[in-house]
């Protein structure tokens, strides 16, 4: 009898621990599942890099970080210099491998803490953390040179080659300023780097 429960007991132990040891599968599987979802609706289809969703989400992030240690933060508004010629010209697909390739170049230029992601069509915004105004404007310039070394025929671009304008600011992040107030001043000086003939960076004077 005694020998008999000690069975079932024996049983219901081993029945329960393949129970634990499927939902914990099953829920290890979830997660994972859940973490490849998470970073597909963060990431730009056609560039791989970080999307709009994930630029936003990172900002803010970084900017209160910032702000609780009272740290600088850069942001460089990248443009692609007269794409639209450049799809006119080449064609869509082509259009479409030369941000692929912009893209990279961008990643490989600037240090593992920037962090570069798609902000539009054919802009993207690079987020420098700890970084000032000066130190920004060095980055941004190498991402500059970057593009243009990747040497992209474009005959109807001035500089023979694809090129992108960049407009840089940088800001003591705190609880007073915003941190969209220093795009707004990133996206001014874009402007002026247009204006003053493209394929060159323009840095946003202190706020
Ligand atoms: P600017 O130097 O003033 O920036 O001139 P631009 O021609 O680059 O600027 P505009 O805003 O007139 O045109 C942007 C072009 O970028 C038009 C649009 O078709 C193209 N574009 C945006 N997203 C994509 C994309 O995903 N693939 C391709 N191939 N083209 C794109
Ligand atoms: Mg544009
Ligand atoms: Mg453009």
């Amino acid at each position: 009898m005694i020998g008999g429960q000690l069975a079932v007991s024996v049983g219901n132990a081993l029945l329960y621990r393949t129970l634990e040891d499927r939902i914990a599968e099953r829920t290890s599987a979830l997660r994972s599942a859940n973490d490849k979802l998470e970073l597909l609706s963060q990431t730009d289809t056609l560039t791989e890099i970080g999307n709009r969703r994930h630029f936003t989400q990172y900002y803010d992030a970084l900017w209160s970080r910032a702000a609780a240690a009272t740290e600088q933060v850069g942001v460089a508004l990248v443009d692609v210099d007269n794409f639209k010629k450049y799809n006119d010209r080449y064609g869509h697909p082509a259009g479409d491998e030369c941000l692929r390739r912009i893209a990279g170049a961008m990643k490989s230029a600037v240090r593992s803490s920037d962090v570069v992601c798609r902000y539009g069509g054919e802009e993207f915004v690079l987020l420098l953390k700890a970084t000032d105004a000066a130190h920004a404007a060095t980055i941004a310039e190498r991402v500059r040179a970057a593009v243009a070394a990747l040497n992209i025929p474009h005959e109807l671009n001035p500089a023979g080659v694809v090129t992108v304008s960049i407009g840089v600011a940088a800001t003591i992040a705190s609880a007073q300023t915003s941190p969209a107030s220093l795009v707004e001043r990133a996206d001014k000086a874009l402007y002026r780097a247009k204006d003053e003939g493209r394929n060159r960076l323009a840095v946003a004077a202190a706020a």
